[in-house]
């Protein structure tokens, strides 16, 4: 109690009426605990519980002399109006009329917000997940409603004497990169979830190899992947994740690379650091590989006709219903039923190359139909020849059955960066392709990158 009693043992010199509001606080609350200490049993505690006498080193070195100050009364009730909250999510089927009904206010409440602003039209578009929350005088109007649609946006509509006021607030995230790779030991999936990598990145990461890579067939254990992307944050809180920048993937000891690269319009793509585009003309799984079974083997011996026959093109097994894919853009020249085909599908791309889709459960474009790529054109079955739900698919090259992966430079050419955006490509790209190279010489200024590394362990 030592330095209690020699605080109160200080001579009183009055209040000083102007110091700076941060001494104010820290003087406040110091003379909070001085008015605990004087209330503990002590033969010196004669100093009144009302007016404390205080040195603070600190202080006095500033002000230059010890200050008193009265302890601050409560502050008075400041006089809340008590509005009545009410969270409503809007469910799928919902409409704005049952939310209200849900947060105890009827059509006539509705009707005055919705005439009562040109904005609040904008309510009339909901989408499920997102919240309503409305503020409910005593008198039970509504005063206010704020339309959350996340974190960054929300609409907010204000009772005034006459009709509503609108704002729209939007906020802008903190946006950081973060990188993660990983060593594939069973699946591509099961890689990037030990990487820390979300189910959407992921998929994106395929999306962006799919031209090169058939997830479901061609990844070997050792295979590695490495994923720049960015991560969004709000008050130092992480949201979700952004964009991927820049990946790699290496492949059976191929490396293929990407990086995300923004035109001028506003366009985002991915391309090889060449600048060459990723898309191709041809996916290399007309399904996603997530849904291919991974433990399939196709059999050359036929399971029902019992005949050895030589396998053209690839099996993949996946459940009954997975959309299938046109592999690429393309006019369907036959779609129909055979006892040993069951539901099958041809499409003709260009003059030389024909892709074959056997065994669908259901066809979705008929003979004639134009299809882009990745159009969903049926779905995976077990008709006609076939024990299990499974695609069969081909790839013909001027008729004959063909890996895409090693024809590849006799397929159509990938667009490229046009020279005269080269250099624009290669400004914007580059710090993102050194980061893919750890062992680069060339260092990049990138103040802002937080790299972080998280080498997925083998599950084995
Ligand atoms: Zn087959």
């Amino acid at each position: 109690m030592e330095a209690f009693e020699k605080i109160k043992k200080s001579p009183a010199l009055g209040f000083v009426k102007h110091f700076p509001r941060a001494h104010f606080i820290a003087v406040a609350a110091l003379s909070v605990v001085l008015v605990g200490a004087s209330m503990l049993p002590s033969d010196n505690a004669s100093a009144s519980r009302h007016e404390q006498v205080i040195a603070i080193p600190a202080l006095s070195q500033v002000d230059e002399q010890p200050i008193t100050l009265p302890v601050e009364p409560p502050p008075p009730e400041v006089k809340q109006t008590p509005y009545r909250i009410s969270n409503q999510t809007v469910r799928s089927g919902d409409n704005l009329s049952l939310i209200f009904k849900r947060a105890g206010l009827s059509d006539k409440h509705m009707i005055g917000l919705l005439n009562g602003n040109a904005d609040s039209k904008r309510l009339t578009k909901l989408f499920p997940g997102h919240t309503l929350e409305f503020s409910i005088s005593d008198e039970g109007e509504l005063v206010e409603l704020q339309y959350v649609k996340s974190r960054l946006n929300k609409l907010v509509y204000t009772k005034l004497d006459s009709g509503y006021d609108f704002e729209e607030i939007v906020r802008q995230p903190d946006i950081h990169s973060a990188s993660r790779s990983g060593k594939i030991s069973t699946s591509l999936f099961d890689a990037g979830m030990q990487a820390n990598l979300d189910d959407r990145l992921i998929m994106e990461f395929a999306n962006i190899f799919g031209w090169d890579v058939d997830f479901a067939l061609d990844i070997r254990k050792g295979d590695t992947f490495k994923v720049l992307y960015e991560e969004k944050f709000l008050d130092g809180e992480k949201l979700g994740n952004g964009e991927i920048l820049a990946a790699e993937f290496i492949n059976q000891g191929e490396a293929f690379r990407a990086v995300r690269y923004v035109n001028e319009d506003g366009e985002s793509s991915y391309y090889a650091p060449d600048g060459t585009s990723m898309r191709k003309a041809f996916l290399r799984a007309p399904l996603d590989f997530r849904r291919i079974s991974s433990n399939f083997n196709p059999k050359r011996l036929h399971p029902i006709t019992k005949v050895v026959r030589p396998h053209r093109g690839t099996d993949y097994a996946a459940d009954r219903g997975t959309p299938v894919w046109a592999a690429g853009a393309g006019r369907v020249i036959a779609s129909g039923y055979t006892q040993y085909n069951g539901n099958y599908i041809v499409i003709q791309h260009g003059n030389n190359i024909q892709t074959k889709y056997l065994h669908l459960h259901k066809r979705f474009v008929k003979k004639g139909d134009r299809v882009k790529q990745k159009q969903r054109i049926g779905s995976v079955g077990s008709t006609g020849l076939s024990q299990a739900p499974h695609l069969h698919y081909e790839f013909l090259l001027d008729g004959v059955h063909r890996n895409p992966r090693t024809v590849i430079n006799k397929l159509p050419k990938a667009d490229s960066i046009a020279k005269s955006e080269m250099a624009r490509f290669q400004n914007q790209t580059q710090v993102w392709i050194a980061e893919l190279e750890p062992t680069t010489n060339t260092r990049y200024a990138a103040s802002d990158i937080l790299s972080e590394s998280a080498e997925a362990k083998s599950s084995l």
